[in-house]
Formats: C-alpha cells, sequence, structure tokens
C-alpha cells in the first residue's frame, strides 16, 4: 500500500477577490464524503488526502489570508505556518499582481534561508477580454522571484489541480532532498 506523506500545510495567499477561496473550494470538493468532514474552522482550513503519482499525501490548505479579525490566524502565523504557499493574483487586475510581488517579498523576509516551495497563480484566465497582466509577465515575475507559475481558471475548472498536484511534488522532492 502506498505510505501517507503528510499532512503538508499549504497556505493560500494574495488580494481580496483574487479567486484563493473558489481555489479552495475545488480542492475541499475533492473528498468523497462530499466534504462534510474536510472543513475545520468555519470552512477556511481545509483538509484532504489525495493520490498524487500513485501516493497519498495529506494536505491542511489554509484560506485564511482575508480573515484577520478572529486573531486566530493572524498574518504573520500564516507566513510562518505554511510548508508551501500559494500567492494568487487575478490576471484581469494588475494591482493584484504587484501585492503578488509585495507578498513574495515578506515571505523572503519572514522564511529566509528555507527553501519553501512558492507558487505563484494567475487565476481568472478565462476572463481574455479582461486581462491585464500577461502570461509572459506572470512567468519573468516568478523566475525573478525564483518560484513556480501555473495560470488558472477556479470558474472552468482549468489547471487547478494541477497546481496542487504540482505544490505535493515539490513538498516531496524538498522532504526527500532533507
Ligand atoms: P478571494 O477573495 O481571493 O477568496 O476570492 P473569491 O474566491 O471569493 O473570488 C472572488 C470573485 O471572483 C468571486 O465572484 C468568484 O466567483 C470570482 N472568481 C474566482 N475565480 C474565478 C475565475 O477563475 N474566473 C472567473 N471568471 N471568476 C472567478
Ligand atoms: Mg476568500
Amino acid at each position: 500500500p502506498p505510505s501517507a506523506l503528510g499532512p503538508f500545510t499549504v497556505v493560500l495567499l494574495g488580494d481580496n477577490g483574487v479567486g484563493k477561496s473558489a481555489l479552495a473550494s475545488i480542492f475541499a470538493g475533492a473528498s468523497d464524503s462530499m466534504g462534510s468532514e474536510c472543513e475545520l474552522y468555519g470552512g477556511e482550513v481545509f483538509e484532504q488526502t489525495i493520490i498524487v503519482d500513485g501516493e497519498r499525501a495529506t494536505v491542511t490548505l489554509l484560506d485564511t489570508w482575508d480573515s484577520q479579525d478572529e486573531g486566530r490566524w493572524t498574518q504573520e502565523r500564516c507566513l510562518q505556518t505554511g510548508d508551501a504557499f500559494i500567492i494568487v493574483y487575478s490576471i484581469t487586475d494588475r494591482s493584484s499582481f504587484l501585492r503578488a510581488s509585495d507578498l513574495r517579498i515578506q515571505l523572503r523576509r519572514e522564511r529566509q534561508g528555507d527553501h519553501t516551495p512558492i507558487v505563484l497563480v494567475g487565476n481568472k484566465c478565462d476572463l481574455v477580454r479582461c486581462r491585464e497582466v500577461s502570461i509572459s509577465e506572470g512567468r519573468a515575475c516568478a523566475s525573478f522571484f525564483d518560484c513556480k507559475f501555473i495560470e488558472t481558471s477556479a470558474a472552468m475548472q482549468h489547471n487547478v489541480w494541477p497546481l496542487f498536484d504540482g505544490i505535493i511534488r515539490q513538498l516531496r522532492l524538498r522532504r526527500d532532498s532533507v
């Protein structure tokens, strides 16, 4: 039987409205048990065991970045808790792209010297007519900041599982090299 790996904690970062919760709900919907047991803490923390490359991985996904008022998940704690980070912007909103760069810098400051997997995600790629950030800009930003890049559409369920599978592969590589 495949060995259970994890749990890994993956944190969603990014501006309000870029689609973090939409991505999280696709992740949460993967469960056969209709997600009843995978939502913890008011639908902001999702746990799933998924199979990637024939091997199980248990992932806790935090969609807590926008809910700072409750005090349980301060931004500082989010940045310290993650084993990996998904920095999301919307391809239709340049300011969210600039914010993504700020977050990458903040993350580097907070997590100096560790090789935490980070993926830069350009979401809403279905909204082609409203595009404000080109694919090549996204890619260049990711390569500048030394992280992976993918464009997704939560609305069309495009590239969402490749995103999560890719994070798990990166986490395994990192774990295997420690
Ligand atoms: P959050 O604030 O980052 O959690 O963003 P939400 O997940 O709440 O999404 C904000 C809005 O964008 C909602 O109206 C979503 O339906 C919409 N949205 C999210 N992802 C996509 C996408 O990939 N394409 C389109 N067209 N709309 C999206
Ligand atoms: Mg949200």
